[in-house]
């Protein structure tokens, strides 16, 4: 069986959708237009139309309320439920952190959680994962990770 193929030389020109950034707030209306492949509460997954990448559309952050697009962690994952939340939002929280708190910077204290051994940030009494838990929820922290892995 053939496979149809594209005659122009679409195929070696990336889609626009290759050069958004790993997460962007959505300000135009084309990704509404999107179809979606699965629809959830606080998220769809969302097909780009040109070249059929998938994207984790998701509104995160309940006090602001903007939707956000991310590329979704890892690349390979077709249904919401392949999806790891806390990898695909990381660079969010990591950058929403960052408006209120400056660079990242772990000081040389422990985490005031107790029990936590990860280091608390400049500017706080958490730990990067602790923080992220509070702001965000649970399920975007990497809580259950070892704290001396990096
Ligand atoms: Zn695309
Ligand atoms: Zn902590």
């Amino acid at each position: 069986m053939r496979t149809p193929v594209d005659s122009g030389n679409s195929t070696t020109t990336p889609c626009a959708c290759s050069k958004r950034p790993t997460w962007s707030r959505v300000e135009d209306d084309s990704v509404m237009q999107w179809p979606v492949i699965e629809l959830a509460e606080w998220e769809e997954l969302r097909q780009c139309p040109d070249c059929g990448r998938h994207w984790l559309a998701s509104w995160p952050d309940e006090l602001e309320g903007g939707m956000i697009l991310c590329s979704p962690e890892p690349a390979s994952a077709r249904r919401l439920r392949d999806i790891d939340r806390a990898s695909t939002l990381r660079a969010y929280c990591l950058a929403r952190l960052e408006e209120h708190l400056g660079p990242l910077k772990e000081r040389k204290l422990e985490c005031r959680k107790v029990g936590c051994a990860r280091k608390r940030l400049d500017g706080s009494s958490y730990c990067i994962e602790h923080l992220i838990a509070d702001r965000f929820g649970r399920h975007l922290a990497k809580l259950d990770a070892p704290a001396r892995d990096r």
